[in-house]
């Protein structure tokens, strides 16, 4: 609009010199206000008016067109002319190359807009789909550990004889009952504890623990194990007393169990055995879980610790494993501001599972470490 004003109030009086030029400039002058006030709407309504920048490119090559065509009118010599008309040509071909660009510049950032927003509607979408997953498998696991649960003690009942003398084979049979039993137990566990972790919903309780007394409640728990496979089960801890944790005991129990029996569960029969072995060092307390067993390859240890993540020869070993044992060890030791990685010098090697635990002296201390950790994922 201000080039039409322009045009027609600047620039155009300079060639009225007569009355029929007036006429003639005037109506020029209102033709070429249609002229843009058509463009102007046209552009307007293919763009939604969302697109002033279409809009903008669209008027100001317009006005540019518009200035040289009416600079023909000035023309004096045969070669002005020449040139005047090549320069609207060279005008109108690069008016349009800028309208043409700054539409798909407009259309394409439509597009990635309209991408973005499906985007963003199918993660709405993922993200209530994994809340009802997560439920399924909570209500699922709640539902068959009771069962699971009954089963377990009736079994225990007839193996102590609380149902009269069974033969030996009768026994062997419900032992391999029980076992399988425990094997569920353990896997509606792993996904109660995996459902809890993705909903948000697993509970830290911090307390005063000493943690030789953890180690010790383990190493007791699975003396018989190690021993039915022929392995040592060493118990290395220092002479002194180590200082108090504030931890989750209970918690960080279930991940020493779970590293000592998966260290058992990794070592063939016969072939050496397992360490315990817990130190500290400087403002931290490591627990060192050691074994002689298969190793792990360098190439699994950077995915070890994620969900349903398992070793390509441990599956041949242990058929039953699931590969959430470490999953849930590591938020659980991370939880209590700790942190769990695993070594190995390679195949056939052993393997060391290591887990730093802070010393905290006071207990909000460790609910304000345990609130960061939350708010962080
Ligand atoms: P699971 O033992 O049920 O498979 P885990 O999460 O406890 O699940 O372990 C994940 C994987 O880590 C195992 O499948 C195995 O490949 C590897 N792993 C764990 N502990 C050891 C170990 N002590 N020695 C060798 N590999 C191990």
């Amino acid at each position: 609009m201000i080039v039409t004003v322009f045009i027609t109030n600047v620039l155009l009086p300079n060639f009225i010199e007569t009355q029929s030029d007036f006429l003639f400039i005037s109506r020029l002058g209102i033709y070429s206000g249609l002229i843009l006030a058509g463009f102007m709407s046209y552009s307007v309504a293919k763009t939604s008016f969302l697109n002033m920048k279409v809009i903008s490119a669209q008027l100001f090559s317009v006005a540019m067109v518009l200035v040289f065509f009416l600079q023909l009118f000035s023309l004096q010599t045969k070669s002005d002319l020449f040139f005047k008309v090549v320069f609207l040509f060279i005008v109108i071909y690069f008016s349009k190359m800028i309208v043409s660009s700054v539409k798909s510049e407009v259309q394409r950032k439509e597009e990635l807009q309209l991408m973005s927003d499906k985007l963003a509607q199918a993660n709405d979408q993922l993200r209530k789909l994994d809340n009802a997953k997560s439920e399924f498998i909570s209500i699922a696991s709640h539902q068959l550990r009771t069962p699971l649960t009954a089963i377990k003690g009736f079994i225990s009942l007839m193996l102590e004889g609380s149902y009269g003398k069974m033969a030996p084979e009768q026994v062997d049979v419900l032992n391999k009952v029980y076992s399988s039993n425990e094997r569920l137990v353990n896997l509606v566990e792993d996904l109660l504890n995996i459902s809890r972790i993705e909903s948000g919903r697993m509970e830290f309780q911090f307390d005063k623990w000493q943690i030789e007394n953890i180690c010790q409640e383990v190493i007791d728990t699975f003396v018989l194990k190690a021993k039915e496979h022929k392995l040592y089960l060493e118990y290395k801890k220092p002479n002194q007393p180590l200082p108090e944790l504030i931890i989750d005991g209970v918690k960080v129990r279930e991940v020493i169990s779970n590293l000592v029996d998966n260290a058992i569960k990794y070592t063939l029969e016969g072939k050496g055995g397992v360490t315990l072995k817990v130190e500290q060092r400087g403002e931290s307390i490591r627990v060192t879980v050691s074994d002689t067993g298969i190793g792990i390859p360098e190439s699994e240890l950077p995915y070890l610790f994620a969900k349903f993540s398992r070793g390509k020869d441990t599956s041949r070993l242990n058929t039953g494993g699931t590969g959430l044992g470490l999953y849930v060890g590591k938020t659980m030791i991370e939880n209590n501001g700790g942190k769990i990685w695993a070594e190995s010098d390679g195949q056939g090697l052993g393997s060391r599972f290591i887990i730093e635990l802070p010393i905290v002296k006071h207990k909000e201390e460790a609910e304000e470490r345990l609130q960061k950790f939350i708010n962080k994922i």
